[in-house]
């Protein structure tokens, strides 16, 4: 088990409907240590790609993108939700299903911070349908800038968005990818990684 699976192990929560709490390290307390660790490891992971700028999505994406903007050296971009109808010209907006909340939100950026020049590393802390994703991969795609690899701290494995990104091609680097989990016994089981 690496890092993140022995932490998951020891201080993850598995509550029903598929969603697991850790909250104690990850995304309400946070673990400066930990987070450091994912950074420097996916900098490994995505080492040679010519990635000018990390994109994430507020609000518990924006810790973990810090920290791997560090070793990267690179801004860091952080998409905000709206659920108003954004009518300006001056951002780009795709719609995103919450998994957690079950809403749907708009995610905005302003064309001023993605252009076709640049090369995204999209970094979040879950990924589960995917939806949040694909709202991401849309705001680079609309700037026409690329997307050079998705980097993900906890990705469930039994839900089909790991599945979808890796179809449409895309580098998708998860440190922790758990096969299943038990709300019953709080048991959480890994596929092999690397
Ligand atoms: P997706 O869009 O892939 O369905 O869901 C990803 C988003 O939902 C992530 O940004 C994350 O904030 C939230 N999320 C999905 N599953 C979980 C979970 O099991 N635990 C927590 N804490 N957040 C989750």
């Amino acid at each position: 088990m690496n890092f993140l699976e022995e932490r998951i192990v020891k201080e993850g929560i598995v509550k029903a409907g598929n969603v697991l709490k850790v909250d104690s390290f990850l995304n309400h307390q946070i673990d400066i240590d930990v987070y450091r660790q994912m950074g420097e490891e996916f900098k490994k992971r995505f080492e040679g790609k010519p990635i000018n700028k990390i994109l994430t999505i507020e609000a518990s994406g924006i810790g973990i993108a810090c920290a791997v903007a560090t070793p990267f050296h690179v801004p860091l971009v952080s998409a905000k939700k709206s659920t108003r109808i954004n009518i300006d010209g001056d951002v780009y907006t795709a719609e995103v299903e919450s998994f957690t909340h079950k809403t749907k939100n708009q995610i905005i950026v302003s064309k001023k911070f993605l252009t076709p020049d640049d090369h995204i590393l999209i970094i979040d802390d879950f990924l589960a349908n995917g939806c949040a994703l694909q709202g991401l991969i849309s705001l680079v795609n609309q700037a026409g800038g690329t997307v050079e690899g998705i980097g993900i701290a906890i990705e469930k494995g039994f839900q089909i968005g790991g599945q979808i990104i890796r179809n449409m091609g895309y580098q998708l680097e998860s440190l922790a990818i758990v096969e299943g989990m038990n709300d019953e016994t709080g048991e959480v089981f890994f596929r092999e990684n690397k």
